[in-house]
């Protein structure tokens, strides 16, 4: 998808040491904001608090909203540079078309994943025929020096491997957990996975203690490490955990993402991720110009392009 709007601070990187002595965990806000035209969203990443988890830089949670009767996501041909999108969808469904030529449905269980590198662009919409409920995720990741000019790509995964633990239904969606391994390519060590509840039990998640993690709860309630937790906040963990207590209360459902700490310091611009305002500025430009060669033309969009806003670095 993409930041619609222009209250998208540049931001750095942050890191965590590699194993805390005590491992802390932290709360952070979420932000409503306006995903294209008529769709609210709530933004965790990056927050005045938090920039990164792992490499994972940006997660909206989308909905859970009625798009049956208004607009619902209309996200014109925008750019991206320097990473991956990640859609995680549990409602409803959604267009993905990009300028490699792919035109993609994506629906409940199923990811997208786009690889940007050096340039793509997309637009993600509602069809005209849909489903009354959206609920969903979107989440960057941001791609390391040596791979973030790599030639741009576009994966659809329909079935994602899952298992169960204590009465939560496990969907691993990227990266290895739980002895499930999703099978989307990934350029640092990171993880994501989607679980439901059942039945109200205790349930210990093994962790991987060189990652930091983050806990989001989707629907209901969750109580983590004793701690309560509902929608309106993310819970950060930081490395150094070797396992985790969850109880969730019946018919939750909360995504749990982690990573290795991201060790560059990343610029993060609009829908672009670089390392320097010069760059940041040249694909600003670029885009704005409509005539670029590294970001393509999306074919098929019933609607305009997106104009990138000008950094306020000029
Ligand atoms: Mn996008």
């Amino acid at each position: 998808m993409s930041v619609a709007d222009k209250t998208n601070e540049a931001s750095d990187s942050s890191s965590c040491p590699i194993k805390a002595e005590r491992p802390a965990s932290r709360r952070v806000n979420g932000s409503q904001k306006t995903l294209g035209i008529g769709m609210t969203i709530e933004r965790f990443l990056p927050s005045k608090q938090l920039r990164m988890i792992g490499a994972w830089a940006f997660l909206d949670h989308i909905g859970p909203a009625d798009v049956s009767d208004n607009d619902g996501i209309q996200v014109g041909p925008h750019p991206h540079t320097g990473l991956q999108t990640f859609t995680w969808m549990i409602e409803g469904e959604l267009l993905h078309r990009d300028s490699l030529g792919y035109t993609q449905l994506i629906r409940p269980g199923q990811v997208n994943l786009m690889t940007a590198g050096k340039g793509i662009s997309h637009s993600e919409e509602s069809p005209e025929n849909r489903p009354a409920e959206f609920h969903g995720a979107q989440l960057w990741i941001a791609l390391p020096e040596q791979y973030r000019f790599i030639e741009p790509a576009f994966e659809h995964f329909p079935t994602l491997p899952k298992s169960e633990i204590s009465g939560l239904e496990i969907t691993v969606i990227a990266g290895e957990a739980f002895g499930l391994s999703a099978p989307a390519t990934f350029y640092s060590p990171l993880m994501a996975a989607d679980f439901f509840a059942k039945t109200s039990e205790l349930a210990t998640l093994a962790l991987n203690p060189d990652f930091e993690y983050g806990v989001l709860v989707l629907e209901g309630n969750i109580s983590v490490a004793g701690e309560s937790l509902d929608t309106t906040e993310l819970l950060y963990l930081s490395c150094g955990r070797e396992s985790i207590d969850i109880k969730a209360d019946k018919a939750s459902r909360f995504l749990l993402i982690g990573g290795a700490p991201f060790k560059e310091d990343v610029l993060m611009w609009w829908n672009f991720i670089g390392r320097s305002k010069y760059e940041i500025s040249g694909f600003v430009a670029d885009w704005n110009s409509g005539e670029s060669k590294d970001f393509g033309k999306v074919e098929g969009y019933p609607g305009k392009s997106l104009m990138a806003p000008l950094a306020p670095w000029g």
